[in-house]
């Protein structure tokens, strides 16, 4: 039996703690670092010493993804270990490490913002725009980790790809064990949320819903005892857990259309969350945006609604 143990460290965001693993192995490996926050950094420290394992035995890091809750603390860990390994999928380190990505991607969700009929304000408002992103120079990724790969050191390990809330989101599964470390891909009781990423530059722009649900039906199928979530309780009824998530995105999409038909068959993203959140829209927006904007793709793919730009802002038209 393979030993993973779990430590949990603050977040300064909704979601709470986030958890990191520690996978004792041929190789010991720590499973995503946490946020950038000195209690974080405590809590790491005093987590690994109850483990009687210090920062200086750790061999490697494997990412889940580049959200700041997981990557957060890399550079800090780098500073006692600057060799240490750091695998990942291919797209974390354009994410962490690519100005020109940072900055394109900056650019790209002025421009999307824009396109769902934000106001320009609103825009304006944004302190999440990734064009001020910083960016984290000097580390290594060793960036291998696509579908069925295996991690050096981490025998019996084998990588699932989890897109949908965020383009580079991986997982981990032992197949002998049935044990899942399923990242922010799946939460119990909570809706993980789609997060858009830019796509890379000269590639077609991601269809994140739609990569999401094709990677819940995947993990669905996979015989697991056990599942860890990086937010959350683990939980043992993967499939049940799966089908709640599912059930929610299709109640989300109904709601989307009700909200269409509302506004008399169409109208821009913009008035169509207004319609779905109404007060509450303030309090995430973003999140929101995110959401919508990718459910109205799903909806595109489907001809359930078609799309037109008007003056550079697209207006959703629902088929009946
Ligand atoms: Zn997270």
């Amino acid at each position: 039996m393979q030993r993973v143990e779990k430590l949990e460290l603050p977040t300064s965001f909704p979601v709470g703690p986030v958890h990191v693993f520690i996978v004792f192995g041929e190789k010991l490996t720590l499973i995503d670092t946490g946020l950038n926050l000195d209690q974080a950094w405590k809590d790491l420290n005093d987590g690994l010493h109850t483990l009687d394992v210090r920062l200086e035995d750790l061999d490697q890091i494997v990412l889940t993804h580049h959200h700041n809750d997981h990557a957060g603390m890399l550079h800090r860990i780098l500073e006692v270990q600057p060799s240490i390994d750091v695998y990942t999928h291919e797209n974390t380190k354009i994410y962490l490490q690519d100005k020109e990505f940072s900055k394109w991607s900056g650019e790209y969700f002025d421009k999307l913002f824009y396109e769902f009929g934000l106001p320009k304000k609103i825009i304006d408002s944004f302190t999440f725009r990734k064009k001020n992103r910083r960016t984290i120079d000097g580390i290594t990724f060793h960036d291998i980790l696509h579908e069925g790969a295996t991690v050096p050191g981490m025998q019996g390990w084998q990588v699932i790809e989890t897109k949908g809330h965020s383009m580079d989101h991986i997982s981990l599964y032992c197949p002998e064990d049935e044990l899942f470390l399923c990242g922010d891909h799946i939460i119990q009781d909570m809706h993980a949320g789609i997060f858009l990423d830019a796509p890379l530059q000269g590639e077609p722009r991601p269809k994140m819903l739609i990569e999401y649900i094709r990677d819940l039906e995947k993990c669905k199928k996979l015989p697991a005892k056990l599942t860890y979530s990086s937010h959350g309780p683990e939980f043992t009824n993967l499939p049940k857990v799966i089908d709640e998530e599912l059930r929610n995105i299709d109640h989300r999409i109904v709601r989307t259309v009700e909200a269409l038909k509302k506004l008399g068959g169409k109208g821009t993203g913009f008035e169509i969350i207004q319609e779905m959140y109404q007060k509450r829209l303030n309090k995430a927006i973003v999140s929101f945006m995110f959401e919508i904007f990718s459910v109205l793709q799903l909806l595109e793919v489907k001809n359930r609604v078609v799309v037109e730009k008007v003056n550079g802002v697209y207006q959703y038209r629902l088929v009946e």
